[in-house]
């Protein structure tokens, strides 16, 4: 069967001297891994086209549930992604991240979206990169599932307390003083950072990355959205420590 979709490449492995086998993310078939005959070749358009982080129109041959790629023309190469370290090192987290929670072998447009205007808005310096791997991390949770309750505080039903509890573990909410009262063992932050961490889960998409948080409360979002993240998918990620060290 040969269908035409659009997709990301993720990670891109040699075999053999002329062809390679590439993990994408497709709009239409989420993440597979498909070869890529004769990709090595410097004249192919299929060379550049399904390198890493290339986002490109595939052809694709499926047999048996091998995919191949007869046919790749790219969209948008993020060049400006190449030129920097750190930006680099990101991107290749949310590629980690993709690998790991969006969906195999079926639909997976809204995945795809999110990390492609993630990935827009880093390319082009237009957005904190904090603000992009907090939105990224917290969005990503959201479409697989795992919505924490952020509404109000779990007991006493408090919307907006100066400070809010956040625990990873169950992603519960919980006012100043019903925290005290529990000994609910979580991260504490001020009703600034409570709001955005709501707004990349409730925002419509559209409005996803338009907000804006000073230097602190960002790293107090991006500890939260690292915590509720590792407390589900229980993983190191290693590309996410090189950003780290890069952003040092
Ligand atoms: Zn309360």
């Amino acid at each position: 069967m040969k269908f035409k979709t659009n997709g990301l490449i993720l990670k891109e492995q040699s075999i053999h001297e002329q062809d390679k086998l590439v993990t994408v993310l497709t709009s239409s078939h989420g993440v597979i891994r498909a070869f890529v005959r004769r990709a090595k070749n410097i004249k192919s358009p299929k060379c550049a086209s399904t390198g890493l982080l290339c986002f490109s129109q595939l052809s694709i041959f499926e047999n048996k549930g091998t995919y191949s790629i007869d046919e790749a023309k790219s969209i948008e190469m993020f060049m400006g992604l190449r030129k920097d370290v750190r930006n680099m090192s990101l991107a290749q987290y949310f590629c980690e991240l993709s690998l790991n929670l969006c969906p195999k072998e079926q639909e997976a447009d809204e995945f795809l979206r999110l990390i492609l205007n993630a990935l827009f808005l880093l390319s082009n310096n237009k957005k904190d990169p904090w603000l992009l791997k907090a939105c990224v991390e917290m969005r990503l949770m959201g479409l697989c599932g795992y919505m924490p309750d952020l509404v109000m505080c779990d007991c006493c039903g408090e919307y907006e307390a100066p400070l809010m509890t956040f625990i990873p573990k169950t992603g519960k909410l919980f006012c100043e003083s019903c925290s005290r009262k529990n000994g609910a063992l979580g991260i504490v932050a001020p009703i600034s950072v409570i709001t955005a961490l709501r707004h990349t889960f409730y925002a419509d998409f559209e409005k996803l990355f338009s907000f804006n948080l000073n230097e602190d409360s960002l790293k107090l979002l991006n500890v939260i959205s690292e915590a509720y993240l590792s407390s589900i998918t229980e993983k190191d990620y290693l590309t996410l420590q090189f950003f780290k060290m890069m952003s040092d």
